[in-house]
């Protein structure tokens, strides 16, 4: 259990709520700057909205003593005992706050300290300001009154009270109270501060394999490691899910703050008896060096932790300027991809797999093309992972399916296609069950002639379920194979998991063939593995004779390579076709092609 969710929360205290007698309204009625000022009635009519408030108020003059306090603000703080006395000092005062933790009562104290230090202006009237403090139950808002003191603030339950502010998980502050937070900070122009936004790695792996329950219990267990890792006056919120902002009122010690929670959120979690391992990735942006405006900093941290994520995680970045051109030209591509996509901009090209017994042809790869209006023919390999960042390689990946189904129909029998689909794909299994299943209805094309390729990726989201659609496709008469095979993470566990129908060979130990550093033997284990598995084994890049030869002699059934062709437009496989001897069947899976 955490502090937070230990303590009881600040609107389950039973405090006594009645107003004081009215005789006791003189001990904590600040004195009235001009009586003749206040008309008849008025003064009786502000009391009474005073005692009457949801809000909790409380007043401090400038030596931070009690002026007043209203019942809402005793039930909010969990008061007990009889209403508090004016002249009070506030460390006396918070000390009978039961619903505050001694944290809070730290914190609080030294915000008012802080605000009365920075109240005492030349013209303290016009110079009013406030700041939020969020507290484990309670948002607080402080406000000088420059030489007149401090309101302190709570708002009541409701849009603008406390659980609007809260994180219920937590117990930290939420997104909206960190935003009220960062603005306050940054009220001032002369105001230092830095913002680290922190996004854990690897949670959504626990959250899937673990289960919520645990997950749940993981991030209250990072956010306590957080919480007890920071200073009083530093704030820390969960802004959802995974992440988590801590706004720290220096711009100095950033990085080594940074560096420390690195380290300390990456160390092992036991959770309810799981051994979790996470990490961490932060970006900071500073103020004013990177930006004086919320908004502005908050999207600089982001670029920030972005390249904290793609420099491989683990790790923290600072902002850089020139993060922001990039971003710029991501942004551009994103929106010239939303408008290929709407404008049917792509096309596909087709690579020839040879089988290495009989020298035939007996399929072909489809290949994405992006044609860019001004930048010409766009490769895959540039704008399939930001496809697949904003989503949209969803609907490309359904119209490559059709696509290919549709022209591979057009070759005569048994010529088959095989089609990349994204791990992105395999998030809505039934839609891409759907997609395949049309795919093939429309086209005709027997599931016999289609060929899915998947990456390492794919079985590295949510196990059973990805293996369950991986049946359901084969009883489609489709077959799996996987791509790009030995770059991922864990190639041999996961050949283990499906029986796949072919694996391919990655390039990368292709070219190392002639190299004599190793790659002669990789290409000769996988083969065998493969073989022995009764999977058929293709090997891809093979661009000399070379390579084609001891791809042969290692046992690979089939190659694919510019040494045989390029990938071709669909009106040029026709062509390939006929340059190949007649193929007499497609690969068999049962007895691989020797
Ligand atoms: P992949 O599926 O491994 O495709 C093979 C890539 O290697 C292709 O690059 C192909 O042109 C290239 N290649 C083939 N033979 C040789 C060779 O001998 N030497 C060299 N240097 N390269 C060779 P391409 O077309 O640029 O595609 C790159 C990657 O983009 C593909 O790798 C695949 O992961 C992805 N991709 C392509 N089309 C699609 C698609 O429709 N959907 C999805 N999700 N991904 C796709
Ligand atoms: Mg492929
Ligand atoms: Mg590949």
């Amino acid at each position: 259990m955490t502090l937070a969710s230990s303590r009881p929360r600040a609107s389950r205290v039973e405090a006594p709520v009645s107003s004081p007698p009215v005789s006791s309204l003189s001990e904590i009625h600040p004195p009235r700057r001009s009586a003749s000022r206040a008309r008849p009635g008025e003064d009786a009519a502000l009391r009474r909205a005073f005692f009457a408030l949801d809000e909790g108020i409380l007043l401090l003059d400038a030596e931070l003593r009690l002026l007043l306090c209203n019942p809402a603000a005793r039930r909010l703080l969990g008061w007990v005992g009889a209403p508090p006395k004016r002249g009070l000092g506030l460390a006396a005062l918070l000390e009978h706050a039961s619903a505050l933790a001694a944290d809070d009562r730290a914190k609080l104290r030294d915000h008012c300290a802080a605000l009365r230090a920075g109240g005492a202006q030349p013209d303290p009237e016009s110079d009013a300001k406030e700041t939020w403090v969020v507290l484990h139950d309670l948002g607080a808002r402080l406000c000088s009154l420059g030489r007149h003191g401090i309101v302190v603030s709570f708002p009541a339950g409701g849009e603008n009270g406390e659980a609007a502010l809260r994180d219920p998980l937590t117990g930290l502050g939420n997104r909206r109270a960190f935003q009220a937070a960062l603005a306050a900070a940054l009220a001032r122009p002369t105001t230092e501060a830095a913002l680290l936004l922190l996004d854990l790695d690897r949670f959504k792996h626990i959250n899937d394999s673990l289960g919520h329950p645990v997950g749940d219990t993981l991030l209250r267990l990072v956010a306590k490691r957080l919480r007890a890792s920071l200073r009083a006056g530093d704030i820390l919120v969960r802004l959802g899910g995974d992440e988590f902002a801590v706004l720290l009122p220096r711009a100095e010690g950033a990085d080594a703050l940074a560096e420390r929670l690195v380290d300390l959120l990456s160390r092992p979690y036991l959770v309810e008896g799981h051994l979790a391992n996470i990490g961490v990735s932060i970006g900071i942006a500073l103020a004013p060096a990177d930006a004086v405006e919320g908004e502005l900093l908050l999207r600089r941290a982001d670029l920030a932790l972005y390249a904290a994520k793609a420099a491989g995680r683990r790790r923290f970045c600072r902002f850089h300027p020139e993060m922001d051109a990039r971003a710029q030209a991501r942004q551009a591509l994103e929106t010239d991809l939303r408008r290929a996509v709407a404008l049917g901009q792509f096309h596909l090209h087709y690579q020839p797999l040879l089988e290495v017994a009989s020298g035939e042809v007996i399929g072909f790869e489809a290949l994405l093309r992006w044609n860019h209006p001004t930048r010409g023919v766009v490769s895959p390999v540039e704008f399939i992972p930001l496809a697949e960042e904003i989503g949209l390689i969803v609907p490309i990946g359904e119209w490559v399916l059709r696509q290919a189904c549709r022209t591979a129909a057009t070759w005569p029998e048994p010529i088959g296609v095989a089609v990349n689909v994204s791990p992105m794909q395999f998030a809505d299994s039934a839609r891409l069950l759907r997609a395949v299943g049309e795919a093939l209805a429309s086209s005709g094309l027997p599931g016999s002639r289609l060929e899915i390729e998947i990456t390492e990726n794919v079985l590295l989201r949510d196990g059973a379920e990805t293996l369950a659609i991986l049946h359901d496709l084969r009883s489609l008469g489709v077959r799996i194979a996987m791509d790009d095979f030995g770059t991922g993470y864990s190639s041999l566990s996961q050949l283990r998991s499906f029986p796949f129908d072919k694996i391919k060979i990655d390039r990368s130990f292709v070219s190392q063939i002639e190299a004599g550093n190793g790659g002669r033997e990789v290409v000769r284990a996988i083969a065998a593995l493969g073989a022995s598995l009764g999977m058929t084994v293709t090997v891809e890049g093979v661009e000399t004779e070379a390579q084609a030869s001891f791809v042969a002699a290692s046992g690979g059934h089939q190659m694919q390579g510019y040494l045989i062709s390029r990938p071709v437009p669909s009106e040029a496989v026709p062509a390939l076709l006929a340059a190949s001897p007649a193929p007499r069947r497609m690969v068999d899976i049962s007895s691989p092609a020797k």
